[in-house]
């Protein structure tokens, strides 16, 4: 059977002599494992297909859960994604959450657009900190882990001095902190409440120093992190 979808490559690996396993996002089945067939040779026309970040509309051939490239029509390449370091690395977060925290197979149509408008996002130059902490935010929202940033996730109380608590999942406050509980600046929380909602075209407008951007994904970080597994291009892009 063929079916048609749109996708965007997360990672792309060689396979057989000639060939790529494109690991694709696409908008009917979530996340699949598409054989691209012929595409390493030096005059393979789908040689595109298989590259990082690219956008498309798939058409591929469905037999029970395996997919085979047929064709691909580019509707972005997002190739200026890399072409700077930071903003290599934050594109490269935003594919590892799809690759590692999603389900195979299960369509998520609210996440890929949230995937596209931060890919987007960054190829129009947008500070790459700034969407990559935007799309963390609004990712863990969408998979039902979103972080309270106003108030304890265990006793509700509004309070200044809060507190991350791993084991708790959540921002929590004084009364209600363990021994393991890390601090959070009143800062680093006014700062992920603001950015947690914002449009994705709104965020040029503004303007943290470099300190305030990696306290909050270093907050994200170490959320994520203990929810999931550590995000390796997180980790690069916070230490450049
Ligand atoms: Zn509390």
């Amino acid at each position: 059977m063929d079916v048609t979808t749109r996708g965007i490559v997360l990672k792309a690996t060689d396979y057989k002599e000639n060939d790529k396993l494109i690991l694709l996002y696409s908008v009917e089945y979530g996340k699949i494992t598409v054989h691209a067939k012929g595409v390493r040779k030096g005059t393979a026309k789908l040689k595109f297909a298989a590259d990082q970040f690219c956008f498309g509309l798939y058409e591929l051939s469905k037999a029970e859960d395996r997919f085979t490239l047929k064709t691909c029509d580019q509707l972005e390449s997002f190739y200026s994604l890399r072409e700077d370091v930071a903003v290599y690395y934050a594109a490269c977060t935003v594919a590892e959450c799809l690759a590692d925290y999603t389900e195979e197979g299960q369509s998520e149509p609210d996440v890929f657009v949230e995937t596209l408008k931060a890919l987007t996002a960054l190829s129009d130059g947008t500070e790459p900190m700034t969407v990559t902490l935007r799309y963390l935010l609004g990712f863990t929202a969408l998979e039902g882990l979103g972080l309270q940033f106003d108030r304890c996730a265990v006793c509700g109380e509004k309070n200044r001095k809060m507190f991350l608590d791993l084991q708790r999942g959540g921002i929590v406050c004084e009364g209600c902190r363990t021994a393991e509980s890390l601090a959070v600046t009143p800062r680093t929380l006014a700062v992920c409440k603001m950015v947690e909602t914002m449009p994705y075209d709104k965020l040029k407008n503004l303007n943290f120093t470099l300190e305030v951007l990696k306290d909050a994904l270093q907050l994200c970080y170490r959320y994520i992190s203990h929810s999931f597994s550590p995000l390796k291009s997180l980790g690069e892009l916070l230490i450049l």
